[in-house]
């Protein structure tokens, strides 16, 4: 446990502050005003219940990553339980990253329980530990000139010694507060700091040059010219090495050492918890009453959890785990999406809906059966392609679908999509959410195209495939000149991207790069996943 403090904290990229505490201690405010102008926030971290916000500032030439969390809840909160751990989880995370924690308490409010609960924490794990590069600055918010009160004997006994006293809201003492922060930072910080980001370059440009090498052998191979110059740019942007320390293996590491260590409540469903960036996030979306809520229940087999807007809490997301097979899939589900029970279609598609869409991997778009695809369920459908996510289409209240027009019902849908929609393979479960008939096959089909939707094609099978398409399908003309297509690559999986160089990309006829789109899919089995192809001009 100890060895591995040690060993994290060393291989911090940058030096890293959290804030902790309890919600309402203005950890927010306090967070806002040391990232200041230079706002430079770096990362949200979607599966927690606040996103884990982070911005780099650079104070007394050190770049300092600040991370704020959502809060260490008391735990006689109205908040459901799997909330409140989550949020303690993702206290425990911040703490756990941090070189310096910033342990808020509010001093009007007095201490809490929970102040209590999460000293103890710090206490056991990073006083007690004689080798710790960690340290705590326990402070007293709220404590402006202008408040008459006493700090409690209570603070004292956190074990912290003397709380720094300051007032976030009103910046008072926040000199005093980048003195201590100063003191902290070991001597020549910045200078090692360079020292690793050069080590990350260098790493970073060993794998580029790798791959570029794999490249460099086709392209002689192939006596064409592939333009490697721009796979660098794009590979460069594809895969920054220097904006973020952020590394989601680590991240589960410390979890497993934190579920040991800390007596969680319930330690699989909090470790499930922060595997969740590797899991499948899905959304469910669709029009107000096409049975939304009636879907999430059957999943779950349970009442659903209902969020609330407690200060801290999710604000706009809820996260619930679902077992498929052994395999974890998370619902997002934007709070008001189910509770609209009016509200104009650009409302609707604008804010929750492209909310869900945004934070998800896979969306299931829920239509009624009965009355089939309208246009607000097109519209959203392509909504979620030009998101790049996986779409599954889901047509509910089949059970009020007459026997006898079954399957008028489900021919009519598969004209509109083919005709509607550009994305081959589109697929469509009927079902009944109330009925709980074919539910099962969501999760299925939604697993299969996971796999689709990560899936990447070797450069060396893509141009094989693309040798024998161009022999079958002569290449487009326009008045004389003929479009050349020279090589392809994958650019990246998630949604599955491809570079595909030509000599002009304005001889590129619709038709023809359906054809080739539909042909690839079909070829490497990307069936109902939306695949992007960029063209690109190559001379
Ligand atoms: P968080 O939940 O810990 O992020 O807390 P916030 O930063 O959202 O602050 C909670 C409340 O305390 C807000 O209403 C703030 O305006 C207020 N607050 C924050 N800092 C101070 C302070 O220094 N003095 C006073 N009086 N109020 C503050
Ligand atoms: P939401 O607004 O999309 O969350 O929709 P709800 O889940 O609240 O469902 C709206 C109404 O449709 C409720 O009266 C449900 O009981 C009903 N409903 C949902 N699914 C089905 C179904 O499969 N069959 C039938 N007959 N009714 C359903």
């Amino acid at each position: 446990m100890l060895r591995f403090f040690r060993s994290f904290s060393t291989k911090n990229f940058l030096y890293t502050v959290s804030l902790v505490g309890r919600p309402n201690s203005g950890k927010s405010t306090l967070f806002n005003h040391l990232i200041g102008g230079s706002t430079s926030l770096v990362h949200n971290t979607p599966g927690l219940t606040r996103d884990r916000i982070e911005g780099i500032t650079n104070l007394f030439g050190v770049d300092i990553k600040f991370i704020d969390t959502a809060g260490w809840d008391p735990t006689d909160t109205p908040n459901p339980k799997p909330i409140i751990e989550k949020m303690k989880l993702q206290t425990l995370n911040a703490i756990k990253l941090s070189d310096t924690i910033l342990f808020l308490t509010d001093v009007r409010a007095g201490i809490s329980p929970s102040d209590i609960e999460l000293a103890q924490y710090l206490r056991k794990t990073v006083l007690s530990d004689k080798n710790a590069t960690k340290d705590v600055i326990l402070i007293g918010n709220k404590a402006e000139s202008s408040w008459l009160g006493d700090v409690s004997n209570e603070v004292y006994k956190l074990g912290f010694g003397e709380p720094l006293l300051i007032s976030a809201q009103h910046g008072e003492g926040i000199a005093d507060l980048y003195e201590e922060l100063k003191s902290r930072i070991p001597e020549g910080y910045a200078d090692d700091f360079k020292e690793r980001l050069k080590k990350r370059k260098e790493k970073h440009n060993k794998i580029k040059a790798e791959r570029l090498a794999e490249l460099e052998d086709l392209e002689k191979e192939s006596g064409e010219d592939f333009n490697l110059k721009e796979w660098e740019r794009a590979y460069d942007k594809l895969n920054p090495w220097d904006n973020s320390d952020y590394d989601s293996d680590n991240e589960i590491d410390i979890n497993k050492s934190l579920a040991s260590d800390f007596n969680l409540k319930d330690k699989d469903s909090l470790m499930e918890n922060m595997k969740k960036h590797k899991m499948i996030q899905l959304a469910i979306i669709g029009r107000p009453n096409v049975g939304k809520s009636t879907l999430i229940n059957a999943f779950l087999n349970e009442e659903r959890v209902i969020t609330d807007n407690q200060p801290g809490t999710t604000r706009d997301a809820l996260y619930l785990d679902h077992v498929h097979k052994g395999k974890k899939i998370c619902l997002v589900d934007t709070a008001g999406l189910t509770k609209h029970s009016r509200g104009t279609v650009n409302k609707l598609i604008q804010e929750d809906v492209m909310k869900a869409i945004k934070f998800s991997h896979a969306v299931v778009l829920q239509i009624e059966a009965p009355v089939g695809l309208t246009p607000v369920d097109l519209e959203l459908a392509k909504k979620v392609i030009d998101e790049g996510r996986i779409l599954l289409i889901v047509g509910n209240k089949w059970d009020l679908v007459p026997k006898d027009m079954k399957g008028k019902v489900a021919k009519d849908v598969a004209i509109n999509l083919h005709t509607k929609i550009t994305l081959k393979g589109l697929n469509v479960i009927f079902i009944s959410a109330l009925q709980n008939y074919n539910v099962s096959k969501i999760m299925d089909e939604i697993q299969s195209l996971y796999e689709k939707w990560n899936k990447r094609v070797s450069t060396g099978l893509l141009n094989r495939w693309l040798e024998a398409f161009k022999k079958v399908q002569p290449l487009p003309t326009s008045q004389g000149a003929l479009l050349r297509i020279k090589y392809m690559m994958q650019i990246k999986a998630r949604p599955p991207s491809f570079y595909v160089y030509v000599n002009d990309r304005s001889l590129m006829k619709e038709n023809y790069l359906k054809n080739f789109t539909s042909s690839l899919t079909k070829e490497f089995g990307f069936e109902g996943v939306p695949v992007r192809i960029l063209l690109r001009d190559k001379h």
